[in-house]
């Protein structure tokens, strides 16, 4: 296990239609760091991947979450029942909603939504709002802010990119090898753009965010949704 980071592959099939999410470990010196962690219920194929990439799950130190929605959080709580020493850590903004002491952003939205919804989405809105509601409160061991530098990677660094959630973060590697964009960027033909803009709880600030992002020129964007975008 020589390299900085691995960039892992989860996949979904949703209504026949297959969804492939990359969440990524980053290697330090003491740290062993999965950044996101797929929908609720990913444990076994994470464990999988993992191992695939000769990963031993049990020897992760951290998982990083850039937001609260539950494709990034969803197996946190799963990974951290089996393996309790993996501290978790997200963005200081974003803490409380994923400890429980705020209600998620994400279904707080859906519901306003859901009163607008035609009757004949209602149930299918009713469905998402449930997919948050069961989600599990994470107790969040380390609060980051934007500038916090770790050895992780080579030696990366989080920054801000609001928009998608308020306390949205990606993490940029120090020489630019590297940007793990979470949902401030998603890949589609060969371009970033923002994530489902719909689902953005600013969109000024998403856009921002992106431009950000783009603007560190890195060799190679990391998407979580999209796969990895090479200069
Ligand atoms: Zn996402």
């Amino acid at each position: 296990m020589n390299e900085k980071y691995i960039v892992l592959k989860l996949s979904y099939t949703f209504n026949e239609m297959e969804q492939l999410v990359f969440p990524v470990v980053l290697l330090g010196t003491d740290d062993i760091v999965l950044v996101d962690c797929g929908y609720p219920g990913s444990l076994n194929q994470l464990e999988e991947q993992l191992r695939y990439h000769d990963v031993e799950p049990s020897i992760l130190t951290k998982i990083v979450l850039t937001h609260q929605d539950d494709d990034h959080i969803g197996a946190a709580a799963e990974m951290k029942e089996k393996y309790p020493k993996i501290q978790i850590f997200a963005s200081h903004i974003e803490e409380p909603y994923l400890s429980g002491k705020a209600k998620n952003l994400r279904l707080q939205q859906a519901e306003e939504m859901q009163k607008l919804l035609p009757e004949d989405q209602k149930a299918w809105g009713e469905q998402f709002c449930d997919r948050f509601r069961s989600l599990q409160p994470l107790k969040i061991d380390g609060k980051l802010y934007s500038g916090d530098v770790f050895d992780w990677g080579g030696g990366c660094e989080i920054i801000e990119t609001p928009g998608h959630t308020p306390g949205h973060i990606s993490i940029r590697s120090l020489n630019n090898e590297f940007l793990i964009t979470g949902d401030a960027g998603v890949l589609e033909g060969n371009q970033l753009i923002i994530a489902n803009p719909e689902y953005s709880l600013n969109i000024g600030d998403a856009k921002k965010s992106l431009e950000k992002i783009l603007s560190y020129n890195s060799d190679r964007y990391i998407c979580y949704h999209g796969g990895i975008l090479k200069e």
